[in-house]
């Protein structure tokens, strides 16, 4: 281990030395079974047995209640993006079976590059005449509100969301609005594009729950009860890296493993039971049939082992959870991963007031897993020459996979929960020399 580098990956990414160490002994052998772990059935009892615990170690860390469904299955965070369309689409046709298809609305707030894959598959599937039905709506693009009119900088204010009215009434005739959408969706943490919204709800760049939600429902049903939503949240890459606010009022939660949880391969969906929908039932009243590695209820009802799911993934996942347990909970992790992302865009605002860097978000909209900078020459102008610098600097000093997205370019730090606070402090420093040396 004394020869790993630090490594600032976006995804696959670094994973704690821990977990590493445990999972190389049980490739061998797994918990004396005599089998690797790579090699044993996953209806094996010590397998089913493990799946099992690692799904109430995540309950509890991220208090999610009985209403709600974790389910362990693959594909990735692109697979959801279409899961999430076949489910709730079929879901709102049983709840709602005799709207048109342009009726159903599906509801996304644009912030960067992965919600816009969101959105692309989702109008993929909903559109022509073989599409699923369904209307599929953009109810803020964040670029609007940039610094240049055209890059995804920030998380846009509460005001600039234009969700539609809707009436969770079940009573045809007592509809003085539609019914409410078949899915509102958002992406938590922009890998990318380094925006994320904030943890405090307090804040304009927070998800506002409260445009959906409104303390005072006017849901003519009254009695004052938080309507069911069909609020889709992708947390891909902030999954486990602090608590997730109002987990509760979410429909689906989803996340690939391979940034703070484990090795790709593995996807993991937080659902809540009205959403583990019958498709056969749906399908019947014409809703698009699921193909069945996407179906929440087949996967939920089988445990997770409908087929065969990534069972060494799922594995080093576990050690990860517990290395998370050992390390003092996610109460723990948001404190150092709040501390390490202080620190970081504090040497940056430095590097910029010298001239020699600039920060790509928007104070309020930074993200605490991914951050993005570009470096400038005298001119002002990003030099991609001194990037190469700053990069090749970098690489001597042992720490790697610092290049932007391919398409974007600039300096990407991803520092997820296995970049240590002293390995941040690393990078920090040579922030700091490499400013002083430019300037
Ligand atoms: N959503 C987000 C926020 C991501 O960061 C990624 C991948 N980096 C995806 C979705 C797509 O995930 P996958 O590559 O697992 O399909």
């Amino acid at each position: 281990s004394q020869d790993r580098a630090v490594n600032f990956g976006a995804g696959p990414s670094a994973l704690p030395l821990f977990a590493l160490q445990e999972a190389a002994t049980n490739l061998l052998n797994f918990q004396n079974t005599g089998i690797g772990i790579a090699e044993i059935s996953h209806r094996a009892k010590e397998f089913t047995g493990y799946l099992a615990e690692l799904e109430a170690r995540i309950r509890k860390q991220l208090d999610v209640p009985p209403t709600h469904k974790i389910i362990f299955t693959q594909g990735g965070g692109t697979g959801q993006f279409s899961a999430v369309v076949y489910n709730l689409l079929a879901r709102h046709r049983l709840l709602y079976p005799d709207l048109a298809d342009d009726e159903r609305r599906l509801e996304y707030v644009l912030t960067g590059n992965w919600s816009l894959k969101a959105v692309e598959e989702a109008r993929r599937l909903c559109t022509g005449p073989r599409g699923v039905g369904g209307d599929v709506k953009v109810v803020v693009d964040a670029r609007t509100f940039s610094k240049d009119g055209k890059s995804f900088d920030n998380i846009p204010p509460h005001a600039e969301y234009q969700f539609s009215p809707y009436t969770t009434s079940s009573l045809v005739h007592l509809r003085t609005r539609p019914p409410p959408p078949a899915l509102i969706y958002y992406c938590e943490n922009e890998t990318v594009h380094g925006v994320q919204f904030s943890e405090d709800l307090k804040s304009p760049q927070s998800f506002p729950f409260g445009l959906l939600f409104p303390p005072d429902s006017d849901n003519e049903e009254g009695g004052g009860n938080q309507p069911l939503l069909p609020l889709v949240g992708d947390y891909s890459s902030s999954f486990m890296s602090r608590p997730i606010p109002r987990l509760a009022d979410h429909a689906v939660i989803f996340a690939g493993a391979q940034k703070n949880l484990g090795p790709a391969g593995l996807t993991i969906v937080i659902v809540r039971q009205d959403c583990l929908v019958d498709a056969e039932a749906a399908a019947k009243l014409g809703a698009a049939p699921i193909p069945v590695t996407l179906a929440y209820k087949t996967i939920a009802d089988s445990n997770s082992v409908y087929n065969t799911p990534s069972v060494f993934a799922i594995y080093v996942a576990g050690l990860v959870v517990e290395n998370i347990e050992k390390e003092g909970g996610l109460a723990h992790y948001e404190q150092v991963n709040r501390r390490k992302k202080e620190k970081l865009y504090g040497v940056l605002k430095e590097g910029e007031e010298a001239g020699v860097l600039r920060r790509k978000v928007q104070e309020g909209s930074e993200s605490w897993m991914n951050v993005v900078w570009e470096v400038l020459g005298q001119d002002g102008l990003v030099s991609k020459e001194l990037e190469q610098k700053f990069l090749d600097g970098a690489t001597q000093r042992g720490m790697l996979s610092l290049k932007g997205y391919r398409s974007l370019g600039g300096i990407r730090a991803s520092i997820y929960n296995a970049v240590t606070e002293s390995d941040v402090e690393r990078l920090v420093a040579y922030i700091e020399e490499f400013t002083q040396a430019e300037k």
